[in-house]
């Protein structure tokens, strides 16, 4: 048993290397479909502009481009889901990253009576990733993400969505920290493609292509798999 309900929210996975794609698409989702996008990377940057305890631990290890230690990811992980706005269902982003987050997430699901709908897998050429990752900025107002090549603003310096005027650039969004990224993406997250594979709830997607063919994707599977 899983301990899943037919009635539980709905509950997506994005997985796929830094740059593929994961924080544009989640935020296209969470309009579309009413749902809730839980970044664990925008977490923990406000937890390092906050100062906590996590933040302060995770600070140094974001800017190497290496994983967060676990018990600080589902900690905070844990706490995010159990807020009231993410009974509306939620899109994982960026989490788990490790098998023992993917098992702490099973474990928390049947918990709550809700169950994985899909995990999907944004594929992507590594050679790619770097040109992506480079021009990635957002606003620093609504967070919406922007791209110097793929995806401007339409007036410059000023956000599309909020008329916000603020763009940020990450800190880890270089080319030395990018190679570690991609690193421990393949060491410790590639492995939870077949976890989720085993388990049934692994939908692929080329997500190479322009930023609207793979939201055109992403919509079917995940209709299919809320449905
Ligand atoms: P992201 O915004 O998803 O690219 O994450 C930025 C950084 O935050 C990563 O390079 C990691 O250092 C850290 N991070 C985010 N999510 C996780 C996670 N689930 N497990 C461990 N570290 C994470």
């Amino acid at each position: 048993m899983d301990g899943t309900t037919t009635t539980a929210a709905p509950v997506l996975i994005l997985l796929g290397p830094p740059g593929a794609g994961k924080g544009t698409q989640a935020r296209m989702l969470e309009d579309k479909f009413g749902l809730v996008q839980l970044s664990t990377g925008d977490l923990l940057r406000a937890a390092v502009a906050a100062g906590t305890d996590a933040g302060k631990a995770a600070k140094a290890v974001m800017e190497a481009g290496d994983l967060v230690s676990d018990e600080i990811v589902i900690a905070i992980l844990r706490d995010r889901l159990q807020e009231d706005d993410c009974a509306k269902g939620v899109i994982l982003d960026g989490f788990p990253r490790t098998t023992v987050q993917a098992e702490a997430l099973d474990t928390l699901l049947a918990d709550m009576g809700q169950k994985i709908n899909a995990a999907i897998s944004l594929e992507v050429q590594d050679s790619e990733m770097v040109t992506r990752i480079s021009g990635r900025f957002t606003c620093g107002s609504c967070g919406e993400g922007y791209h110097d090549t793929f995806k401007p603003t339409a007036k410059d310096g000023t956000c599309d969505k909020c008329g916000g005027t603020e763009m940020k650039r990450r800190a880890d969004d270089n080319a030395e920290t990018v190679a570690q990224r991609l690193e421990a993406y393949h060491a410790q997250t590639a492995p939870l493609i077949t976890y989720y594979d085993e388990k049934g709830a692994l939908k692929r997607l080329d997500a190479m292509g322009d930023i609207a063919a793979i939201a055109n994707g992403l919509n079917t599977i995940v209709q299919a798999a809320i449905a």
